[in-house]
C-alpha cells in the first residue's frame, strides 16, 4: 500500500491509482540500479503532496509578484540557507525545475549566442546540456567537446588544457552523467583561469555524495555548481545551482526572470526537506555505503571478467562494456529489466556502435543503499548480472524468469519508503 495512502486518488480515478500502486511495486520488488535514481523519504514525499502546489510566487523571498507569501518566503530561504550551509557556498537558488533548466540559466547568465562553450562529450559521459549537438545548447553556442583518455577511460587533462588555451571558451563544465571516477575540480580551476573561462561543475549525479563527505567538492573551485536534487542527494525531482557571492545576482536573474515563471513551491519545500536529511547525521554513512557497494559491485563484476570504463570505480557509478560478452547494452538492459534489475543501456568512450544501441551499461548504487542493500550482497548482485548477460547472449528466458523470482525474494526482506506490500 502506498503511503501517504491514495485513498482520495483511488476514489477519484482508479485507474490512475492503480497505475501509482503497480509502480510502487515495481520500484519494491526491483533491484534499481539506474545511477540517477533513488528512494526518497516518506517526509520529501508529503512535502511534494502538500497545497504549496496551489501557489504561485514568481520572483524571490521579499520581491515577490504576488501577494500571498508569507509562509512560502520563509519555505524559500530555509532551503537557500540550508542548500548554502550543506555545501559551504556563498550563495543558493533552489527554483530551477529541474538539472537541464539549471545548466540553461548558467549559459544565460554568462554567454550570449554564439559563444563558446567547453563540455565532456556525450558518448564519453557528458551531458546533452553540455553543448551536445541535439541540445539547445549545441545548436546556440560554440561548443567544443573534449574526451576520457583511451588508455585510462578518464577525463583528458591535458585535451581540456590545450582546448581550453586554443578556442578560449567562455564557460567550461565539468562534471557529466556516466563518470565513474573523482573530478578534480582544482585541476579544472587552474584550467579555467589560465584561459579566462567561467567553471561550471555540474554534480547532479555526486551531489550526495559531497553532501556526505564521500567525493571532493567543487566549492571554492568552481564558479558555479549546478545539481539536480534528485539524484544521490535523495531529494524530490528539482535543481539547484551554487556560486559565489560575484555570479549571485546573475544567476538569479538568469533563472527569473531569465528562464522560468513561477517556482515550484512543493518541490521547494521538498527540497528543504531532503537538505535538511542530507545534513543530518545518518548521511555520511550513507554516502560512504553508496561508494562502498559501488567498489564491492564493480570488484564482483571485475572477478567475472566484465570489462569496467577506468578499470572500477571511485563514486556511486559503474560502466560496463559489454563487447567481450557477445551482447550489445540494449538487449542486456532489456533482459535484465525482466529479470527484476532496472538500468540502463550506455554508450562507451570510443564505442564503435550507434547511441541507441550502444555497447555498454550504466550502473549505480544510490537506490539499492537507501533499500538497505551491503556490500555483502553484491557479489551475488553481480552473479545475477552475469547469469542474465549471458542468458541474454544466448536468448534463455528461463534464466531470466528464474531470478526475476529470487530477485523479488531478496528484495521483499528491504523495506522502501513510500510504500509496503498489504500484508
Ligand atoms: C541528470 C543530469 C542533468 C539533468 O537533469 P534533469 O533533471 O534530468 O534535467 C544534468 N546534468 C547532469 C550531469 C545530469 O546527470
Amino acid at each position: 500500500m502506498h503511503e501517504p495512502t491514495l485513498t482520495h486518488l483511488r476514489a477519484e480515478d482508479p485507474g490512475l491509482a492503480d497505475l501509482v500502486e503497480a509502480e510502487a511495486r515495481r520500484q519494491y520488488e526491483k533491484i534499481r540500479l539506474i545511477a540517477s535514481e533513488n528512494y526518497v523519504s516518506r517526509a520529501v514525499l508529503e512535502a511534494t503532496g502538500t497545497v504549496l502546489t496551489n501557489k504561485y510566487s514568481e520572483g524571490y523571498a521579499g520581491r515577490r509578484y504576488y501577494e500571498g507569501q508569507q509562509n512560502v518566503d520563509p519555505i524559500e530561504l530555509l532551503a537557500i540557507d540550508r542548500a548554502k550551509a550543506l555545501f559551504g557556498a556563498e550563495h543558493a537558488n533552489v527554483q530551477p525545475y529541474s538539472g537541464s533548466p539549471a545548466n540553461l540559466a548558467v549559459y544565460l547568465a554568462f554567454l550570449n549566442p554564439g559563444d563558446t562553450v567547453l563540455g565532456l562529450s556525450l558518448p564519453m559521459g557528458g551531458h546533452l546540456t553540455h553543448g551536445w549537438s541535439v541540445s539547445a545548447t549545441g545548436k546556440w553556442f560554440n561548443a567544443v567537446r573534449y574526451g576520457v583518455r583511451a588508455d585510462t577511460g578518464r577525463v583528458d587533462m591535458d585535451e581540456v588544457r590545450d582546448l581550453a588555451l586554443k578556442e578560449r571558451p567562455k564557460l567550461i563544465w565539468c562534471g557529466g552523467t556516466a563518470i565513474p571516477r573523482t573530478i578534480d575540480f582544482p585541476a579544472f580551476a587552474e584550467i579555467a583561469r589560465e584561459a579566462g573561462a567561467v567553471l561550471a561543475a555540474d554534480v547532479a549525479h555526486i551531489a550526495g555524495l559531497i553532501a556526505g563527505g564521500a567525493h571532493p567538492s567543487p566549492v571554492g573551485h568552481a564558479d558555479v555548481v549546478t545539481t539536480t536534487t534528485h539524484k544521490t542527494l535523495r531529494g524530490p525531482r528539482g535543481a539547484m545551482i551554487l556560486s559565489t557571492a560575484e555570479h549571485a545576482a546573475a544567476v538569479d536573474k538568469a533563472v527569473f526572470p531569465g528562464l522560468q515563471g513561477g517556482p515550484h513551491d512543493h518541490t521547494t519545500a521538498a527540497i528543504a526537506v531532503a537538505l535538511k536529511e542530507a545534513s543530518g547525521p545518518d548521511f555520511g554513512d550513507y554516502a560512504h555505503r553508496i561508494v562502498a557497494n559501488a567498489r564491492a559491485l564493480a570488484a564482483a563484476l571485475l572477478e567475472r571478467g566484465y570489462d569496467l570504463i577506468s578499470g572500477g570505480t571511485d563514486n556511486h557509478l559503474i560502466l560496463i562494456d559489454l563487447t567481450n560478452k557477445g551482447v550489445a547494452g540494449k538487449p542486456a538492459a532489456q533482459a535484465l529489466d525482466r529479470a527484476g534489475i532496472e538500468l540502463n543501456y550506455n554508450a562507451v568512450p570510443f564505442d564503435p556502435r550507434k547511441p541507441f544501441d550502444p555497447s555498454g551499461l550504466r550502473l549505480g548504487t544510490g537506490a539499492i543503499t537507501t533499500r538497505g542493500l551491503g556490500v555483502e550482497q553484491m557479489p551475488r548482485v553481480a552473479a545475477w548480472i552475469d547469469e542474465v548477460v549471458q542468458a541474454a547472449a544466448r536468448q534463455d528466458e528461463a534464466v531470466v524468469e528464474r531470478v526475476a523470482g529470487e530477485i523479488r525474494e531478496l528484495m521483499a526482506a528491504y523495506p522502501m519508503p513510500g510504500w509496503a506490500p498489504t500484508p
